[in-house]
């Protein structure tokens, strides 16, 4: 038996550990009385163009082609529609062969470090960071090498950033919009990654890729999050539709490998090879299709933007410190004791649910997901409440 995937599978992520213990709270004292912020799962419906493309290609499709395999890297026709999307809406040189349709953001990642790295490379990624990271890295057979960024704002600190990079370095994963900090990118980081990045692949003689986990890229309340390959050339897009058009459980994104990375066409075929290799065979078919005419569409998340407002001015009146998030679907909460755990457990009593931050690479915070009905919120904050002015004590 392999005790390291049996380690993995008897400990699974604490945001998962909390959503179970939410499950049975809720059977217990029913669902409204409980305050779940525990789970990334979209709460907007997917768009009624995505309904309506896949009843129309039940109804009318040939349903032997829709539920066969299509190519491994996803049906040409697809990543034709989406390749033209996206010269489109970023004005970057893409086609199908640049194009591998995967299921989701986690495939994305398994599949592209699992094509770049070797024993004994480093991957460096920005804390905090989504916990699943450790896990894609090591199954690559990489190291993690994780580079804190600054709060408040947790902005990049490009000069530890810089000061970690190594001969041993061979990318550097990103997520912006982050999660959990909602932290949004400006134009002059994207810049700073490009320059630093150049600057280290010139010294050490070999590319170091960027890979941009882009999830959450469609969930920017202020402004645009800035598309990546544009600022540096050798850059890989790791994309899912789980957020954008609410469809986590659907299994669906995409890799976009741009012609003018360095080694484009190699690193393609690795993908392909790395697919091959996890037994991927190739990402959902009906949601391939259903996906064709969708590539602008995003979910209305007006809601989100609301809850992000009323949540964010409520807890920051009660005197919790809370960054103002620009995108994705997350607060990250200042524990007001310093201990995550402790101030996560002590919200329990009120039956507020929340992710401590130590799994994320940070002490000290906790992550709330408001992807969740208003009134969820609202019939919350009284929670809240009592739970800041017990520590005001
Ligand atoms: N990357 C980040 C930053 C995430 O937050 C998530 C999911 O929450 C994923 C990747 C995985 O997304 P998917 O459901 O598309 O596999």
């Amino acid at each position: 038996m392999n005790e390291k995937m049996k380690a993995l599978g008897n400990s699974p992520s604490k945001i998962r550990e909390i959503f179970e213990y939410s499950r049975g709270r809720k059977s217990e004292i029913g669902e409204e009385n409980v305050f779940d912020f525990s789970l990334g799962n979209p709460s907007i419906p997917a768009p009624d163009s995505v309904n309506n493309s896949i009843k129309s290609l039940i109804d009318n499709g040939d349903s032997v082609a829709l539920h066969g395999y299509t190519s491994a890297q996803g049906d040409f026709s697809v990543r034709k529609a989406l390749a033209d999307s996206i010269k489109d809406r970023f004005s970057v040189d893409a086609s199908p062969d640049d194009i591998y349709m995967t299921c989701g953001a986690a495939a994305s990642l398994t599949i592209t470090l699992k094509a770049i790295c070797q024993p004994d490379d480093e991957v460096i990624v920005l804390s905090p960071f989504f916990p699943e990271y450790r896990v894609f890295i090591e199954n690559a057979g990489a190291k993690i090498n994780i580079v804190n960024t600054l709060p408040p704002d947790f902005t990049v600190d490009f000069s530890a950033f810089q000061n970690a990079i190594s001969e041993k370095t061979v990318a550097v994963l990103i997520n912006f919009p982050n999660n959990p900090t909602g932290a949004v990118l400006s134009a002059e980081d994207a810049q700073n990654f490009g320059d630093v990045l150049r600057k280290k692949s010139a010294e050490y003689s070999h590319p170091i890729y960027l890979i941009s986990d882009e999830p959450y890229r469609e969930l920017c309340y202020e402004g645009k999050a800035p598309f990546m390959p544009k600022y540096y050339e050798n850059t890989i897009v790791d994309y899912s539709f789980s957020k954008s058009l609410s469809l986590p459980g659907e299994r669906i994104g995409y890799i976009f490998v741009p012609s003018f990375v360095k080694d484009a066409r190699d690193i393609y075929a690795a993908v392909c090879g790395a697919g091959r290799s996890m037994g991927y065979v190739c990402a959902p078919s009906l949601m391939q299709h259903a996906l064709k005419n969708c590539f602008y569409d995003t979910a209305d998340i007006s809601s989100y933007n609301q809850n992000r407002v009323l949540f964010f001015n409520a807890l920051s009146k009660m005197g919790y410190t809370v960054t103002k998030p620009g995108g994705a679907f997350y607060l990250f909460v200042k524990s007001p004791s310093g201990d995550s755990n402790e101030f996560c457990e002590r919200a329990k009593r009120y039956e507020i649910l929340m992710v401590p931050s130590d799994s994320f690479g940070i002490k000290g915070y906790a992550r709330i997901a408001y992807c969740v009905k208003k009134e969820t919120i609202e019939k919350s904050l009284p929670a809240f409440k009592a739970l800041m002015e017990e520590y005001k004590k």
